[in-house]
């Protein structure tokens, strides 16, 4: 094994303090690989740079997307271990990297049923939400991604506080909302069940208020961190906030640890199993974001649904010690369309456009009037063919538009289905609407001419249920996001119910795919290849295991859990 450069302290160090292992960053792929080391008995320090813990993985949906999962069998899904390599072999093409990924589809399954014996963390089988590119060799129709149930957060006690909270404009009425509940918010309107579904919902919200002041069901993100890290304090695990790592301590003999800046001064902190790096990837690092996509340094707005904290210190930290960051993936970004929403403060939250693109009535455009893909696509491959017809000079920008049915059936964004208010957005100048096609495009912004050809040659076909320019509703994935009460196509009807509404969304960011190159073990590699002893990568930090494309929801927190915990085990000597 080749050894790490020597790399000397500058700073002056006011005191020391001594661990098994240390993590640097508090995400899903360091809870795991701290969780999972504290299990096995190692004493266990997680330092956070920011005053929150959970990164933006708790401000996330929590999926994780895990080939072969026991939940999937449990329920009756049968995947298979060769077809899931298929699927990464094709997706991955030149960039496949055969050890990391055995070393994923070896240790996800395990992984899952390791945090369900060892922590609150209980995983859902998200059945019948397909592979975002389900039709490639490998893909799976039926789906590999896994939700974190709801979970009652009481037993993480006044640790709550320093739990990042979830986005506001993914809550409602202070509720956290699971994947798995999505639909009956959707439907309570015009069914029973999910009206009383949400009735329940309510009753929860209010008797927690009592309990507690806010919301203890946490759902998503906000539920797999503060359950991992619910059995990470029960364990005696140690998380210091507003510490941020400055820089890693190495010898001839490798990674032995890393100096901390804290409120009392900067701590030595010498780990004797271990250092891992998880600090969330590179989206707040505005000069390698500007070279790695020249679109993105034009438009800070598109980064801020990640936390500000995210700004590349783990690779820049790794790379000073002579680890190879590997720059070379199919996107440089996870993407998803973004909308920008007035809050009442007077500022600006960003809110991902993951839902209702594809439903039946809903098209976007382009500045110039222009339809550009299949809506329906993940919120990955919509924004990158967004990307694609913008020209390099301009910010990435289009229109969802629809007309009054979808918004009062479906909703768009913030603005929820009948019975829910949504005038207040017009007002506020988020929802532009126009009596007619061309009425919405001048108010807008977008070529009146060519939207009013644009939407009349939608119409033609999609009377018919047909979408001859881009199929819409023509694979698994788009009909899984479709309306199954609509037809003949779930996907594709006109727009035809005045008045008509369009919502800007900018090509956002949900991750970044390039990183520090490592093994299947989760050390990091050098320039020459060999590993540097000591050092571990995981998250976002570690070079995408999909050479760096959004195959599936889920495909950075499995992965990331995946490899936290592979870490985890490596540190104790459990490998
Ligand atoms: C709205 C939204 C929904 C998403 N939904 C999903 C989903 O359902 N499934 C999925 O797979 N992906 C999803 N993603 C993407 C996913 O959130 C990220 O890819 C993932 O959370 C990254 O995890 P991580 O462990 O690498 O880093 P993070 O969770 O971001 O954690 C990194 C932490 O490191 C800290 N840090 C940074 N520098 C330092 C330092 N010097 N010292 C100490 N700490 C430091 C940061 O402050 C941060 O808290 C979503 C993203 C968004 C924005």
């Amino acid at each position: 094994m080749a050894s790490a450069p020597q790399t000397s302290v500058k700073s002056p160090v006011m005191r020391k303090h001594e661990c098994d292992f240390l993590v640097i960053g508090s995400g899903a792929a360091a809870m795991s690989a701290a969780l999972t080391a504290t299990v096995h008995g190692l004493k266990v320090l997680v330092v956070e740079k920011e005053e929150k813990f959970g990164g933006a993985s708790a401000r996330s949906g929590g999926c994780a997307w895990i080939p072969c999962s026991p939940q999937a069998e449990a329920m009756g899904y049968h995947d298979s271990r060769e077809e899931a390599e298929l699927f990464f072999r094709h997706e991955a093409g030149t960039r496949y990297n055969h050890e990391t990924v055995q070393a994923f589809l070896d240790n996800g399954p395990e992984m899952l049923s390791f945090f369900e014996r060892h922590s609150p963390v209980r995983f859902g089988f998200l059945g019948g939400f397909p592979d975002y590119h389900c039709d490639s060799p490998g893909g799976s129709k039926t789906g590999r991604a896994l939700y974190p149930k709801n979970w009652d957060a009481a037993p993480l006690g006044k640790e709550l506080a320093r739990l990042r909270a979830p986005l506001r404009t993914g809550t409602f009425l202070g509720m956290q909302i699971g994947v798995n509940e999505v639909g009956y918010y959707m439907t309570a309107g015009r069914k029973l069940g999910s009206a009383l579904y949400v009735l329940k919902c309510l009753m929860l919200r209010i008797r927690d208020q009592f309990r507690a002041g806010r919301t203890l069901r946490l759902a998503l993100g906000n539920s797999l961190i503060g359950g991992l890290a619910s059995a990470y304090f029960e364990r005696g695990g140690q998380l210091w906030t507003q510490a941020p790592a400055k820089q890693l301590i190495a010898d001839n003999d490798g990674v032995t640890g890393a100096i901390i800046e804290t409120a009392e001064g900067l701590v030595e902190v010498s780990a004797k199993q271990g250092v891992m790096i998880a600090t969330g990837g590179f989206p707040h690092d505005s000069a390698l974001r500007a070279e790695l996509f020249p679109h993105g340094a034009r438009a800070p707005e598109l980064w801020n649904m990640f936390p500000y904290g995210n700004t590349g210190d783990g690779i820049k930290m790794a790379k000073d010690i002579g680890a190879h960051f590997e720059r070379d993936t199919k996107s440089p970004l996870a993407f998803s369309p973004v909308m920008r929403l007035p809050n009442v403060e007077g500022g600006l939250e960003t809110m991902p456009a993951f839902f209702n693109r594809g439903m039946p009535g809903v098209i976007a455009v382009t500045r110039d009037g222009k339809r550009f893909c299949n809506e329906g696509r993940s919120y990955h491959d919509f924004s990158v063919d967004l990307i694609k017809v913008t020209p390099p000079e301009e910010e990435p920008v289009a229109w969802i538009l629809f007309d009054h049915r979808v918004l009062r059936r479906y909703g768009m964004g913030p603005a929820y289905p009948w019975p829910m208010p949504y005038k207040h957005y017009i007002r506020n100048g988020f929802l532009k609407c126009g009596a007619t096609i061309h009425d919405l495009a001048v108010e807008a912004g977008i070529n009146p001419d060519q939207l009013e050809q644009t939407v009349s040659r939608y119409n033609l076909h999609a009377r018919e249920g047909r979408d001859p320019e881009f199929h819409r509703g023509t694979n698994a994935f788009d009909l899984a996001g479709g309306d199954p009460e609509h037809g003949p196509n779930p996907c594709v009807g006109p727009l035809d119910k005045a008045p008509y509404y369009a919502i800007r969304v900018f090509a956002g960011c949900v991750g970044t795919f390039p990183g520090l190159q490592t093994n299947g073990k989760g050390e990091v590699l050098n320039e020459n290849g060999a590993a540097i002893p000591g050092l571990y990568a995981g998250g976002n930090d570690m070079l995408s295991v999909t050479g760096g494309d959004y195959i599936s929801g889920g495909c950075t927190i499995g992965p990331g859990l995946t490899f936290g915990y592979i870490v985890g085990n490596q540190v104790s000597g459990r490998a």
